[in-house]
């Protein structure tokens, strides 16, 4: 069974690339107007870079650092998966419903739309939900205490380092109509946080 975590993994990040390649490109055909990227930015890009595909990866092609392993039980791939595959239907519908508006960091591109419909009607950060819940997911899929611990610190230093940046710049781009969108959402969990 060891082993069955490791290619549900894989197969969950090629899903993630499949999904997102086709909104980089398109993306870049769109004009910034306004970017906020900064070191934060940099900082946190990096740190979800690195927990939830580098460790997974150099552990899933070396099995470094074997001294935190532990045994992998069925069931846990069985959470492992329902959350990776959540995530990953969740990540999709985002990328729809944000479409033009979507940035890897805090930019503001031309014509920018404030979007609160589909999944930005449960919460208003429902992109970085679905980076939690394959956080979560790897967490379960990969037997390990470093490599699951690493994907959910890469997703706080993200969220924490960027979240309070992007509500300000939203809100100083749509004024009020972005705070009347945050006093009826929460961030990341419904009716939670
Ligand atoms: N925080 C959102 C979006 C992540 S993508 C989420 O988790 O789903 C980051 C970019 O999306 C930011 O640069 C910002 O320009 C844009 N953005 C964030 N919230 C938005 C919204 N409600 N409507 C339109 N664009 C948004």
């Amino acid at each position: 069974m060891a082993g069955a975590g490791e290619v549900a993994w894989v197969l969950g990040i090629v899903a993630w690339y499949i999904i997102r390649y086709p909104f980089e490109r398109r993306a870049k055909r769109v004009r910034v107007v306004s970017d906020r990227r900064s070191t934060a930015e940099a900082i946190g890009l990096g740190a979800a870079l690195l927990g939830m595909s580098v460790v997974p990866a150099i552990y899933i092609a070396t099995g470094i650092p074997q001294a935190a392993d532990y045994p992998a039980h069925l069931w846990a791939i069985i959470v492992g998966c329902a959350l990776f595959f959540s995530a990953m239907w969740f990540f999709r519908r985002t990328h729809k419903e944000l479409g033009k508006n979507w940035s890897i960091s805090l930019q503001i591109r031309e014509k920018h739309e404030l979007i609160s419909g589909g999944p930005y009607t449960l919460v208003r950060h429902p992109m970085y939900t679905s980076f939690l819940l394959m956080a979560l997911g790897q967490a379960f899929l990969l037997s390990n205490w470093v490599v699951g611990l690493a994907g959910l610190i890469g997703f706080a230093v993200l969220f924490f380092l960027r979240v309070d940046k992007e509500e300000r710049m939203m809100l100083e781009i749509f004024g009020p109509r972005y705070q009347a969108y945050m006093d009826r959402t929460k961030r990341l969990i419904p009716y939670l946080y």
